[in-house]
């Protein structure tokens, strides 16, 4: 039989219609949303499970606007394009951008289908393909200056227990290797994802586990998930968390104190908030800079700094984040 969190990722919404029967959204209300079947190149994704966080009857509910396909995402716009970062990758699937480290885009898959995200159009591979997964672990090897690897996607972690063993196995061939950073917005939607093996094959590593997650909403957080938390902590791995600063979900002072709050209630960080990279359809979500600025300059007024996420920006064809202060 199939793990429970499997079983969970795999009984998902795929589209509009269905995410506003099940959050029982009045026709009223939903008259913003697109009424389609299915989106051919980005469809509508949700786990069934995540949506029991969504207030029901609320068209306002600030994890649904992160899911549900707004008609505004048709509306072109010049400075809105399909690969905002102009990411370039050496090998296919990885990008090295800092002397220090890579990030490997692991897998295309992820267990929800956010509306902003930045790589919306490179999800179709279900895994990295063992040739390029070849060539990436002979060009660590070559390149000692590298002590980091990021697992990125997609969301490295909707792979299988076995498949992640065997690339973490190839990692631990590379002495320089002192950090592997992993990349998941999974474990705050599926927390059974953590699960006792997979704690098992992080915990044999020689070198860190960081492991980063995506969080925008306190909502977002359950009980659930800080009991996984715990699991995490008690083998060491270091926990922090990245938001996008999101347009009538989160880009209030209030609700980033209380998301900051809640996080470190759990034993996550904050670490970056991100303006929006403008991918093509997310301009209803853009906060601008300046906007941005002063729910900052609020929130430091209200928590410790090391509650205080930096807010970056990164910019197209630069090789670095900006931080914006
Ligand atoms: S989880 Fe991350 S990679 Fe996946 S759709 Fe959301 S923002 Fe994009």
């Amino acid at each position: 039989m199939k793990e429970l969190w499997l079983q969970q990722l795999s009984n998902i919404i795929n589209n509009n219609t269905d995410l506003i029967k099940i959050t029982q959204i009045t026709k009223q209300n939903s008259k913003s949303f697109l009424y389609r079947k299915k989106n051919i190149n980005f469809n509508v994704k949700i786990p069934v499970i995540f949506i029991k966080r969504i207030e029901k009857n609320n068209h306002k509910d600030p994890i649904l606007l992160q899911f549900i396909f707004h008609k505004k995402e048709l509306i072109t716009n010049k400075k809105y394009n399909s690969n905002p970062l102009n990411e370039q990758f050496i090998i296919p699937g990885m990008i090295h951008k800092y002397k220090n480290r890579v990030l490997i885009l692991i897998t295309g898959i992820c267990a929800v289908h956010c509306r902003y995200c930045f790589r919306k159009n490179t999800k179709q591979i279900s895994s990295i393909k063992l040739c390029h997964w070849y060539k990436i672990i002979n060009y660590i090897k070559k390149n000692k200056q590298i002590n980091e690897i990021i697992f990125s996607g997609g969301d490295p972690l909707v792979l299988n227990d076995y498949k992640l063993n065997f690339f973490i196995n190839d990692i631990k061939t590379i002495s320089h290797i002192k950090v592997l950073r992993i990349h998941t917005r999974i474990i705050c939607i599926i927390p059974e994802r953590i699960t006792v093996n997979l704690i098992k094959i992080l915990s044999k590593c020689k070198f860190h586990i960081v492991i980063v997650t995506h969080i925008n909403h306190s909502n977002e957080i359950t009980e659930e998930l800080f009991n996984k938390i715990l699991l995490l902590k008690k083998v060491g791995i270091t926990l922090l968390n990245q938001s996008v600063l999101l347009k009538n979900i989160n880009n209030n002072d209030n609700i980033l104190i209380k998301l900051s709050n809640s996080l470190f209630d759990i034993g996550i960080l904050p670490y970056y908030i991100h303006l929006l990279d403008k991918v093509e359809g997310s301009k209803h979500f853009n906060v601008s800079k300046k906007k941005a600025q002063k729910i900052i300059q609020k929130i430091s007024l209200s928590l410790s700094g090391f509650l205080i996420p930096k807010l970056t920006k990164d910019i197209y064809g630069k090789k670095y984040k900006k931080l914006i202060v």
